[in-house]
């Protein structure tokens, strides 16, 4: 398609007949045209006080588990620190009205967001740029990888592969296979961190680049990053940065410094915006100076003191998605960073990273720790010792629920076995970790006073253990109350 056609500016204005032919009948009465069998005469509405219909909802409301009500320490994917007046900002009218085809004059506020936050995050990560269209981790990734291949093929490079350790997140091989890249998997060392002499093995000029996350999934940092980055970048190959979880580096060490090329935020994790039931999310994909010719279009940019839509980038890879992504979500995370500010960006990396290991050396003697490194904002712990006297990883995880505590991520990453990964969050404060701390060591008790306990757990929750895989191939979503 001709690329000019879908960068053109949408039209300022438009009018009803570009949506609604003239060739349509038009409607007077519905009742003449919609069969009588489907006409609703009268609604069978339930007559209910009230106070009964407030109840109702509200128990139903009760029957989640929400990180409003309880400690919720799940790790790599974790939801971190979501202010409620943020959500109070960003569901203001001015905000929450706005159309993407209004004229930029009065969108100017709008427009001043988006340029200021990609200023700050450019500051936090030594990018050059940012784009927000990508709407979840994934999408930055793919967006990301098109970028990457947009600049081998402009630069006449025939590469084809992408090397991923085996820690990485699953989303990380996936998206590379959706831009026709073959996956190569490098090893991680028993201390967790990436094999350089295997990388440098498999690095060559066949590689289009690497995609690393770092701190990595076992919540590492990657020690050797700058030979890392020498390795790839000799070769030709481009570095990647998954940056879903940024909480434990930002405002302490650049991305750009590292010597990454490409990075992504997913905005809903370390950015303030609540998530799960599938989002609206964002993530902010950062390219350094070689790859500002292929962002998305368009970009926020400014001319005098006006911001604009800039639709001219050289090499753009096309729309991502439409306008310019999820905006409430991006307005959350430039909320977010100018409430806690310069220093509180580095005592959110500095928090994060305590929590993580106060509850790794205090759990170190019970549970298995995946490394014997220091971990940053997340600990992996390994349950085996647990699973030779009986409880698996999944068990100890259920059991956890009964406490009011939601049960960490579960044998990922995949490399460690029984692993149960813990991500405390830099907000949480000190009795909620000794309370998930006294648990766990409860827990590890009661294998040998009360296994059968453990193996019926959750016994607290309106349904109790079920089937995995049937509960995802055949859910049943109608709560119905025992005994009816
Ligand atoms: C969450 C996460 C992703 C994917 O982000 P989504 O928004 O779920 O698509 C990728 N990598 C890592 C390390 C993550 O934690």
């Amino acid at each position: 398609m001709d690329r000019k056609l879908i960068f053109d500016k949408p039209p300022t204005s438009y009018n009803n007949t570009d949506f609604f032919p003239p060739s349509l009948p038009k409607i007077n009465n519905a009742e003449e045209i919609i069969p009588d069998k489907f006409l609703r005469k009268e609604l069978p509405l339930p007559s209910l006080g009230e106070l009964d219909v407030v109840r109702h909802y509200t128990n139903l409301s009760r029957l989640n588990f929400s990180v409003d009500a309880n400690f919720y320490p799940l790790g790599s994917c974790t939801m971190k620190y979501n202010p409620k007046l943020n959500e109070d900002i960003a569901q203001k009218n001015e905000f929450l009205l706005l159309h993407p085809y209004q004229d930029e004059k009065y969108t100017q506020g709008a427009l001043e967001v988006m340029y200021e936050l990609n200023r700050i995050l450019c500051e936090i990560t030594g990018m050059n740029q940012f784009s927000f269209q990508p709407s979840a981790g994934a999408h930055g990734e793919l967006t990301g990888m098109l970028m990457i291949k947009s600049f081998h093929s402009l630069n006449k490079e025939k590469r084809y592969k992408v090397i991923i350790p085996d820690s990485a997140h699953g989303t990380n091989p996936a998206s590379s296979a959706m831009c026709g890249y073959e996956t190569v998997v490098v090893k991680s060392t028993p201390s967790g961190l990436v094999d350089i002499d295997e990388l440098r093995k498999k690095t060559d000029s066949t590689v289009a680049a690497m995609m690393l996350t770092n701190p990595n999934t076992l919540g590492l940092f990657e020690e050797q990053i700058l030979d890392i980055s020498e390795i790839l970048h000799k070769k030709g190959a481009l570095l990647y940065y998954d940056g879903a979880n940024f909480n434990a580096l930002m405002g302490i060490a650049k991305p750009s410094l590292m010597g990454f090329d490409v990075i992504h935020l997913n905005l809903h994790k370390t950015f303030s915006t609540p998530h799960g039931s599938g989002g609206p999310g964002a993530a902010a994909v950062g390219v350094t100076k070689k790859l500002c010719d292929f962002l998305p279009v368009p970009v926020v940019d400014k001319k005098g003191n006006k911001f604009y839509l800039k639709y001219d980038i050289k090499h753009t890879i096309g729309r991502v998605k439409s306008f310019y992504g999820n905006f409430l979500v991006i307005l959350k995370a430039y909320i977010y960073l100018l409430r806690i500010g310069r220093k509180g960006i580095r005592r959110v990396a500095y928090n994060s990273v305590l929590n993580a290991n106060y509850i790794k050396e205090k759990l170190k003697n019970h549970y298995i720790p995946a490394s014997d490194k220091k971990c940053m904002h997340e600990v992996v712990f390994s349950c085996v010792k647990q699973k030779n006297r009986g409880a698996s990883a999944l068990d100890i995880a259920k059991r956890l629920i009964d406490f009011g505590i939601h049960p960490p991520t579960m044998y990922f990453p995949l490399i460690v076995k029984e692993a149960l990964m813990v991500e405390p969050t830099e907000t949480e404060s000190k009795s909620t970790l000794d309370n998930f701390i006294k648990v766990m060591i409860e827990i590890d008790k009661e294998i040998d006073t009360n296994i059968e306990r453990i193996k019926r757990a959750p016994s607290t929750t309106p349904v109790g253990r079920v089937n995995e895989t049937k509960a995802a191939r055949f859910p049943c979503l109608r709560w119905e109350k025992p005994g009816e």
